[in-house]
């Protein structure tokens, strides 16, 4: 088949999946990238197409939406939708996190659980996929009004959730103290104590590393591809976008294996730091987000350097490139600067952070571009370890979960290297994780029918 007859083939799918989906351009985005990476392979495998496994994969099993009424620290009710998309439990419970972000809406969170599908398999652990969450900001909220919303949110979530149905975890606006407090009223309705979230205290069930996870393996993703071509991090420069729980590990790992990195953003804007972000600035930035949830332009205040608000830090120099804030956040004029800046490297730490006009100048540029569902998998594959200490009622040393999440994001490689095409010392990631994290899925689907 020409690459023509490929292209109308997709235009046709997804002419039928914008018509049954109006209006949620996320997620017809996300669909997109996979499908155009998938359709020649499933023409190559007519079974996947009899079993029509690309259509099935992009309806959700089941769509939970609710209503979550609190009250503020005014006395005052507020009301936030709820949701939880449950796409595919073909290998495993449904298994992702939550986001808090007043841009929540159906669209957002269908395209995240349709990416968590593929990542989630590419992690080899058993693993459906799902994702939930609210328009909810937490932002300038107190921990009151917080714990508020989140029993609310737990109290009707709980019904649709188990440990061995469907087990939710943190994404943007959830992290420890939303965790704690979700853990705590699903516990007080159910009464049992189970591993149906990840991201826990470690004190109560949560795995070591697992804060670390995604932005350690992002970096370890980052350093696998570099080996590829005889390199590794030292002395590399690297931006980073988002300051929160991932752009943070990002950032420690990055520093430790010889890189320096030189910016961190949030939704205001980015800080640029010349000398690198050292572990004590670091540690800064981690009690300025964590604990006292200030601006990162607090870090410019502190250390005399460069803030730029409103901007986002693609323009700055660098030879690696982690994006770690959020969706879209890299479009094509910032990867044109990217290029023309030198750039020879691009490992994503957020869910789908690159347009893909920005993809397209990747990958014409033929550099090394590994996409979120590849790179930013140590998060969820570390979820899946945490699942399995609290089936076993145990839990494993820093070293061991470490190691485990360094074979994993190898193994990611691994496969993404089977599958994605290759040319010369550039090897296509993007098809490569995408079928490399189909081929599971749509194998289990099979064998357990479907009428
Ligand atoms: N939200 C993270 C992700 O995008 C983690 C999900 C999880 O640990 O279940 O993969």
């Amino acid at each position: 088949m020409t690459n023509n007859a490929y292209d109308s083939l997709v235009k046709e799918f997804m002419a039928k999946i914008i018509a049954r989906n109006p209006g949620e351009e996320e997620f017809h985005q996300a669909v997109e990238e996979v499908v155009t990476t998938i359709i020649p392979f499933v023409e190559e495998n007519p079974k996947y197409k009899a079993a029509k496994i690309l259509e099935r994969i992009a309806e959700p099993e089941r769509v939970i939406l609710f209503r979550i009424p609190w009250k503020d620290d005014k006395g005052e009710i507020q009301i936030n939708k709820g949701y939880r998309i449950e796409m595919n439990s073909a290998i495993g419970p449904y298994k992702g996190g939550l986001r808090f972000h007043p841009t929540v809406n159906l669209g957002v969170l269908k395209f995240l659980a349709y990416e968590q599908v593929f990542k989630n398999s590419l992690t080899t652990l058993p693993m459906g996929g799902g994702k939930g969450g609210s328009d909810f900001d937490p932002k300038g909220k107190s921990d009151n009004e917080v714990m508020a919303f989140c029993q609310s949110f737990m109290t009707e979530l709980s019904r649709h959730i188990g440990p061995d149905t469907d087990i939710p975890a943190g994404d943007i606006g959830v992290g420890g103290r939303e965790i704690g407090f979700l853990f705590g009223q699903y516990k007080r309705i159910r009464n049992e104590f189970t591993g149906v979230l990840t991201g826990k205290g470690r004190e109560w069930g949560g795995s070591l590393i697992r804060p670390q996870a995604t932005g350690y393996g992002q970096v370890y993703f980052a350093q696998e591809m570099l080996k590829t071509r005889g390199d590794n991090m030292k002395g590399k420069i690297c931006t980073v976008s988002g300051s929160g729980n991932v752009a943070q590990y990002a950032t420690e790992k990055a520093t430790e294996l010889g890189g320096k990195v030189v910016t961190l953003s949030d939704s205001a804007g980015f800080i640029y730091d010349p000398n690198g972000i050292d572990v004590e600035k670091l540690a800064f930035v981690m009690d300025l987000k964590n604990v006292k949830r200030g601006r990162i332009k607090e870090y410019a205040d502190k250390y005399g350097c460069e803030y730029y608000e409103g901007k986002r830090p693609w323009g700055i120099k660098c030879d690696v490139a982690l994006p770690s804030a959020t969706q879209n956040e890299v479009d094509e004029e910032d990867a044109k600067t990217l290029i023309a800046n030198g750039c020879l490297l691009v490992s994503e730490g957020a869910n789908m952070p690159s347009s893909p006009a920005a993809i397209e100048v990747y990958q014409n540029a033929r550099i090394m571009y590994g996409p979120g569902k590849a790179a930013n998998a140590g998060g969820v594959a570390v979820s899946g370890l945490e699942m399995s200490q609290n089936s076993l009622r145990f839990s494993w040393t820093r070293e061991e979960v470490d190691a485990k999440l360094q074979q994993i994001m190898k193994d990611i490689h691994a496969t993404c290297l089977k599958y994605g095409p290759k040319e010369g010392d550039y090897i296509d990631y993007v098809t490569g994780a995408n079928i490399g994290g189909f081929v599971k899925v749509a194998d289990a689907m099979m064998a357990q029918g479907y009428v």
